[in-house]
């Protein structure tokens, strides 16, 4: 620990987080190293956004080039590696969408839901607006992103009054009785991932599209963190195969620079004006986000990625099997896992000695350990990953 840093950090920045003091200095693929150079493996790939690992030199390259010419020019002039990307994302998405590119999954989530505000007042006689979410789902934390988040801890009166229109329901079945005249769409996470790494069924998610496209309301999948190969699939919605109206993308696209994306097939719903941003889809997070993109589709059509699915969860089951004492349930989709812990205290004190033997781990929900890797994780990474987590497993068994 860096008592300089931890110092500094407490003084000069906004205490929104609850930060461990280590000091990273250098990463490799899904291997960090910190001051000390102690080396951990990194099973969190910083919240499902390093897809391709730390210090990716293809990555690295092409935005060295990028920047050393152009970085920004602003929205007024077209930008090649935007509409490149654009393309990219409408070809592997296999749907018949364009893209607006934003820069985080929050603000992805307020431009899907003004193209359904849009919607909903252009579209029918009578304004439609409300839309419908879900329970456990997290979509953000602006003011809006944070009230459409179904988690009434977040919806403190510190920050009311919040917009209206948005309320959260239990599960899919309660989402029809939710529906009335004034609903405009309805946005969930195929996997909810903050909210406990938690799938929902495909058959239940098909009836729901169905549903929504018989009766005219849009279905926006949140697939901030599910999207761009986190289940294996290009998108969660292939994998269900399911034609959402809106999708939105983020974490895992940039490969670590800030971009979000907003796919929708309602082509020509928005006009000059009614949406921007003055960083969104620029120079700098385009051309590194189709490098990410080249690479992981390079993965996907060589086998390797679902090679790297099928060992790292065949290392996690065994690992799951040899501890029940302590999880109680594996779930997740691809490299998106979480294994149920047995009560909160337990998970916390997991997360803790697995950073001391050296790995890094994250929590999702109330009792759920989080797993998110690099899709390039090594098989080497993995094996000496789940061998440091036994290691803290058997110390925490020990007392
Ligand atoms: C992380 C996340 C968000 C918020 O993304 P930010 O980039 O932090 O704004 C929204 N939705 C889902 C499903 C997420 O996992």
């Amino acid at each position: 620990m860096n008592e300089q840093l931890e110092q500094m950090d407490k003084e000069y920045v906004l205490h929104t987080y609850a930060r461990n003091y280590v000091n990273f200095k250098k990463g490799i693929n899904a291997t960090l190293f910190d001051e000390n150079d102690k080396d951990y493996i990194d099973f969190t790939s910083g919240i499902a956004v390093v897809s391709v690992g730390h210090g990716n030199k293809r990555v690295a390259d092409k935005i060295y080039q990028q920047i050393s010419n152009i970085t920004h020019i602003s929205n007024l002039y077209a930008i090649e590696p935007q509409a490149k990307l654009a393309k990219k994302i409408r070809e592997l998405s296999g749907y018949d969408i364009r893209t607006f590119f934003s820069n985080s999954g929050a603000e992805a989530n307020e431009g899907a839901i003004k193209i359904a505000r849009k919607y909903g007042e252009t579209k029918f006689e009578n304004k439609r607006y409300k839309v419908i979410t879900l329970e456990h789902s997290f979509h953000g934390r602006t003011i809006t992103t944070v009230k459409a988040t179904g988690q009434e801890s977040m919806h403190t009166p510190n920050f009311a009054p919040y917009p209206e229109g948005f309320s959260y329901h239990n599960k899919i079945d309660d989402i029809y009785n939710a529906i009335d005249n004034e609903t405009v769409a309805v946005m969930i996470e195929l996997v909810q991932g903050e909210g406990g790494v938690q799938p929902f069924n495909k058959k239940d998610i098909q009836e729901l599209a169905k549903f929504l496209k018989e009766n005219n309301i849009l279905l926006i999948i949140d697939e901030v963190q599910t999207g761009v190969f986190r289940t294996g699939e290009f998108l969660a919605s292939n994998l269900y195969e399911i034609e959402p109206d809106i999708i939105t993308l983020a974490k895992g696209l940039g490969g670590g620079v800030p971009i979000g994306a907003v796919l929708t097939k309602h082509k020509d719903i928005f006009s000059p004006g009614d949406h921007g941003s003055t960083f969104g889809g620029n120079y700098l997070v385009t051309t590194a986000a189709l490098e990410v993109l080249d690479i992981l589709e390079e993965l996907k059509d060589t086998g390797t990625l679902d090679e790297t699915i099928i060992y790292y969860n065949s290392k996690l089951n065994e690992f799951f099997e040899n501890n029940r004492e302590i999880f109680t349930e594996n779930v997740g989709l691809g490299l998106m896992r979480g294994l149920r812990v047995k009560d909160a205290e337990t998970l916390a004190l997991v997360i803790k000695t697995a950073f001391e033997c050296g790995v890094l781990v994250l929590k999702a929900g109330k009792n759920t350990l989080r797993l998110l890797p690099a899709l390039t994780i090594s098989k080497a990474e993995i094996d000496e990953g789940f061998k440091r987590l036994q290691n803290a497993l058997d110390k925490i068994k020990q007392g």
